[in-house]
């Protein structure tokens, strides 16, 4: 098929992320990617902004991932977890655990971040199940969150941005606290905090866990959160025997400034998903770790078996290109590559405050948002930002960027001055 032809087809007959099959929003065609650049098939380049949904923290082609798949491609690309195993699950799973938060120490492999945070949410209530406290069904979390599109997830994203009102009779219920607005740990007092202890002093009997992104709410919002909130929320755990799962899948792998955001409030939860990132945006992949106390409380009564098993489980291709791409993230200079990503997006962004049409604008680590008073019109901005050789993909009031951390100073400019001219 000529590309004309394979597009048209393709317009026809292929779902897009939150798309209408009738009326969809202009999709670009990209025929090859390398370093901080698409190449779309009409000719045309761009820097891509988005890191593909936070998840291409090296760039695109980069010559140790691709070497890593291409070695494992010539042993096996796949075999089933279940009843068999293989060193590149065995030393991820090393390495994953050598470098997450105190404390973890077994983890499961899921296929991608939603699916993580069903299992993480099983652990959760198959840990209460096994403790013979089977009435700790619900999770608590806090507004404005996100943590992916499967029926489990979507009952704790925020119930007024998400898709509640599409699946409400479907959705279980769970507790939704008032979201912290303190952004630093300056801005905070006990205000913050007391809707969520309302609600866990209330209801403790009832949770089995509390969900949250650590520090940044991602496609709930693009919005940041004091450490402190995070540390209250540790205690108040605690204090109420309920288990508290971080869902690092976006803030994972340096992007916000830490090898994992938890790290900022020293805050150690008890089940912890990552994914994206993972494995430098070449596969999907996703874990689900957990603390020696979780999985032995999973079988506590003697047959806890955690229920879960996907098919592409622990796929080896994407083991091998995770553990190459956490292997080149710590040989590299990626804590100051990011520190002088957040400073450049800070001054460079920072202009953008004067503007009426600007609400908020806000940075932490690699993560740059500008909030418009205005809900933004996605194609017409869109077009004008690629004729700026940018992509990016604003939602709602947001246009955000999170570039990868290999990208240049000069790149970043053409990038904000982009974000700053569309805006203003
Ligand atoms: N949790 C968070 C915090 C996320 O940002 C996402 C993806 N945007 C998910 C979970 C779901 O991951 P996936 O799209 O891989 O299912």
């Amino acid at each position: 098929m000529m590309q004309a032809d394979w597009q048209e087809f393709e317009r026809a007959h292929v779902w897009h992320p939150y798309a209408s099959m009738q009326n969809p929003l202009a999709v670009y065609a990209v025929k090859s990617a390398a370093g901080v650049h698409l190449q779309f098939e009409d000719g045309r380049k761009v820097i891509d902004g988005m890191a593909s949904w936070w998840c291409a923290i090296h760039g695109y082609n980069v010559p140790e991932l691709n070497h890593a798949i291409e070695v494992q491609l010539g042993k096996m690309a796949h075999v089933m977890f279940g009843g068999l195993t293989h060193a590149p699950a065995a030393l991820l799973a090393e390495r994953l655990l050598s470098l997450a938060p105190s404390g973890m120490k077994q983890l499961f492999f899921a296929d991608s971040g939603s699916v993580a945070v069903e299992v993480a949410m099983k652990m959760a209530l198959q840990y209460w199940q096994a403790q013979g406290r089977s009435e700790k069904t619900k999770l608590l979390t806090i507004n404005h969150g996100y943590h992916g599109d499967t029926f489990g997830a979507m009952g704790v994203c925020d119930p007024l941005a998400g898709m509640h009102h599409l699946f409400a009779d479907m959705l279980p219920q769970h507790y939704f606290a008032e979201a912290p607005t303190a952004q630093t740990d300056d801005q905070w007092d006990d205000s913050q905090i007391s809707s969520f202890r309302q609600l866990i002093e209330a209801h403790h009997d009832e949770i089995a866990a509390v969900i949250l992104e650590p520090l940044v709410q991602g496609a709930g919002g693009m919005r940041f959160y004091a450490p402190e909130f995070l540390r209250q929320v540790r205690e108040l755990c605690d204090c109420y025997d309920v288990l508290l799962i971080a869902d690092e899948i976006a803030t994972g792998f340096g992007r916000t400034g830490t090898m994992f955001a938890c790290e900022q409030a020293a805050v150690a939860p008890d089940i912890m998903c990552v994914g994206k990132a993972l494995t430098g945006g070449y596969m999907t992949l996703a874990a689900v770790l957990c603390t020696a106390n979780v999985s032995a409380g999973i079988h506590a009564d003697g047959h806890g078996v955690l229920m879960h098993g996907p098919t592409f489980m622990a796929n080896p291709l994407a083991c091998c290109v995770a553990l190459a791409s956490i292997d080149l993230l710590l040989a590299s200079s990626w804590q100051q590559r990011v520190q002088a990503i957040e400073a450049q997006l800070e001054q460079e962004l920072a202009p953008c405050r004067q503007s009426e049409r600007v609400k908020d604008v806000r940075i932490k680590g690699a993560i740059g948002v500008i909030e418009m008073v205005d809900s933004i019109d996605i194609e017409p901005l869109q077009k004008q930002l690629i004729a700026k050789g940018v992509w990016l993909r604003p939602f709602g009031h947001l246009l955000y960027t999170m570039p990868p951390f290999v990208i240049s100073t000069t790149e970043l400019s053409q990038l904000t001055s982009a974000m700053c001219d569309v805006v203003t």
